[in-house]
């Protein structure tokens, strides 16, 4: 598992390079985003949930049956909603309200 960063859709905010917990996010000479050490992420998610314009994928590897299968979020107010692309071309989504995140 780990990320892949669309540099033709980043716009520079910063805001994964903050929120990553192993700091392995950094910047390139346009200030654009790029995973330095991708081998180290353990997939926690919380840098796509950050990206404001959807340029990071999260790919679920073929040791738990993803076989090019990735996923992007984008925020609603208080929705989130995860784009799961699936190599068939079909895209699933799957809606979760953060205000009831720690509720159960
Ligand atoms: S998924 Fe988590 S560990 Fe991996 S790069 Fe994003 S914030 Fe960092
Ligand atoms: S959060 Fe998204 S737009 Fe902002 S720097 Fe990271 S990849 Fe680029």
């Amino acid at each position: 598992m780990s990320i892949k960063i669309d540099l033709q859709k980043c716009v520079s905010c910063g805001k994964c390079r903050t929120i990553c917990p192993g700091n392995l996010i950094f910047k390139n000479d346009e200030s654009k985003a790029f995973i330095k050490y991708p081998d180290e992420c353990w997939g926690c998610t919380a840098c796509l949930k950050e990206c404001p314009v959807q340029a990071i994928n999260y790919y679920l590897g073929s040791d738990i049956g993803g076989k090019g299968t990735f996923l992007n979020t984008k925020k609603e107010k208080n929705l989130l909603h995860w784009h799961i692309y699936k190599p068939n071309k079909v895209e699933i989504i799957i809606t979760t309200n953060v205000a009831e995140a720690n509720k159960y």
